[in-house]
């Protein structure tokens, strides 16, 4: 199935929604249309006869065959499902058995005793008690059958479904009109029933199909015991089956190891630039500042390897948010001389926040992270806190968005920003990604564990951050210069 583009989605202004075109079109419809969890379990027998044939066209013939004799005896039972079945009289079920057995190996269905008992379905259960009992085995078939049928746009889910179309037809509840595309319905069914590969041509008939069968959900109610008795049982007779990512670092030690010394290299050479030449000059301070506190946020990856981590991502978008206002500053420095100062007091009035939280809280504050005599120091440093407002918005009330996008740096905002934060406010992707191991077992609906062992190792940051830092480099460069010597080797990591 092919995805709809970023650009095709329809924006709610008053949801602040990019709404999917699917969505869009079908409103709630698109939520009760379940596959996986609520009709794959009525079909699933459809689709363990269609495994168990070599031939595909054998499979449905057979399967057709059975079904039409079904149908014509029992003309109520419109849908193949197997809830259906089981709600039939005793000897209505011996009978619908009997007609399958005629057209189906037995042995095909047997890997469902494990799910449906004696106990539970008598007539189902005695029918196939001679056959195969190794559990595992049976177990096997059930599990590569699910799988095989976990997406609805698959050939095997559109065989299965075909069944659905097929009792409609054979009852006659299928009724349409020449300008829907399809001459003769029937023909193209029966072609597509016959072939034994499909191929292109039939993706339209697949697609009909698809669509009969969703649009005659509606009309037939759900069977939720049935469904939580096939979930309950599934999930206790597998196995979780848990698959995670073990990514590595991208990066050797010694190359890391020599960046970072060239790095270093860098700031010591500005460090000493603006200590002796221009140690007044609130521009520079102002923009090594920045530029170093992304550097030593780079080192924390390097030095406590966090290039998988989830803290790894956290400095990346710190990184990104430090450039972002390198470039804001440079550029708004134009017409407003006094900004990196600005810039400061802004950062120190939302330290002085702190401080006036702290000092008027009432409650009883034990080991605080927060160094309170230091942050009375740095709010006191230069003027009396007296003097400094608080400001609650961000700097110069620009979100990072807006900043972004004023300073021609769009897609690090919309792409590692806006993916970074997920981390950084724990929102669900981020949860899944890193701390959710994914369980590989269908029968537990493909689940998450949480990844209490710490399994997961997700992509490094090694490359994006580098792209960072050098972008932040290169911005110090442009502004004060630099030796040829550490130009040529920062040229090495691609500045
Ligand atoms: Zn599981």
């Amino acid at each position: 199935m092919q995805h709809s583009k970023l650009k095709d989605h329809i924006f709610d202004p008053k949801k602040k929604k990019f709404v999917s075109p699917m969505n869009a079109a079908l409103g709630d419809i698109a939520n009760i249309n379940d596959w996986f969890r609520e009709r794959l379990p009525e079909y699933l027998w459809i689709g363990l006869v269609l495994d168990y044939f070599k031939s595909r066209r054998a499979a449905i013939r057979s399967l057709a065959s059975a079904l039409k004799r079904i149908t014509l005896e029992f003309p109520d039972l419109i849908i193949p499902r197997l809830s259906t079945i089981f709600e039939l009289p005793e000897k209505d079920q011996k009978r619908v058995f009997n007609i399958i057995e005629l057209f189906i190996p037995k042995e095909a269905l047997s890997p469902l005793t494990i799910i449906y008992t004696f106990s539970e379905e008598p007539c189902f259960a005695s029918w196939l008690s001679s056959g195969e009992s190794d559990v595992q085995y049976l177990s096997s078939i059930i599990e590569r059958v699910m799988k095989k049928a976990t997406a609805y746009h698959s050939d095997f889910s559109t065989d299965i479904v075909f069944f659905v179309v097929y009792t409609c037809a054979v009852n006659g509840k299928i009724h349409l009109s020449k300008n829907q595309g399809f001459d003769n319905i029937v023909d193209d069914l029966n072609s597509y029933a016959d072939a034994e590969v499909l191929n292109k041509e039939y993706r339209e008939i697949q697609g009909f199909i698809r669509c009969f069968e969703q649009t005659s959900i509606s009309q037939y109610q759900r069977n939720q015991a049935f469904l939580d008795n096939f979930w309950k049982k599934t999930s206790s007779i597998f196995e979780c089956s848990s698959m995670y990512f073990k990514y590595k670092k991208e990066v050797k030690k010694d190359v890391a190891k020599s960046y970072v010394s060239a790095l270093k290299a860098v700031f010591l050479y500005y460090r000493e630039l603006y200590r002796v030449v221009d140690p007044l000059n609130l521009k520079f301070l102002v923009l090594l500042g920045l530029s170093v506190y992304s550097y030593k946020r780079f080192m924390e990856i390097v030095d406590h390897n966090l290039y998988n981590a989830i803290s790894g991502r956290s400095v990346v978008r710190t990184m990104i948010e430090c450039y972002l206002m390198m470039k804001y500053l440079l550029k708004k420095s134009k017409e407003r001389k006094n900004i990196w100062e600005e810039f400061q007091f802004h950062g120190i009035g939302k330290y002085k926040a702190v401080l006036k939280n702290y000092q008027e809280s009432t409650e009883t504050i034990v080991s605080p992270h927060i160094n309170v005599d230091y942050l009375n120091a740095i709010v006191n440093e230069f003027k009396d806190e007296e003097f400094i407002d608080i400001d609650t918005s961000y700097f110069d009330d620009v979100g990072i968005r807006a900043m972004a996008k004023e300073v021609g740096e769009k897609e690090l905002y919309s792409l590692y920003y806006n993916y970074d934060s997920s981390f950084e406010h724990g929102l669900w992707g981020a949860i899944r990604e890193s701390s959710m191991i994914a369980c590989q077992a269908p029968a537990h609906q493909y689940h998450s564990i949480p990844d209490v062992e710490n399994y997961q190792k997700m992509k490094s940051v090694w490359h994006d951050a580098v792209m960072v830092m050098n972008k932040s480099v290169n911005l110090l460069i442009e502004q004060f210069g630099i030796s040829d010597e550490l130009k040529d080797r920062m040229k090495e990591y691609g500045l």
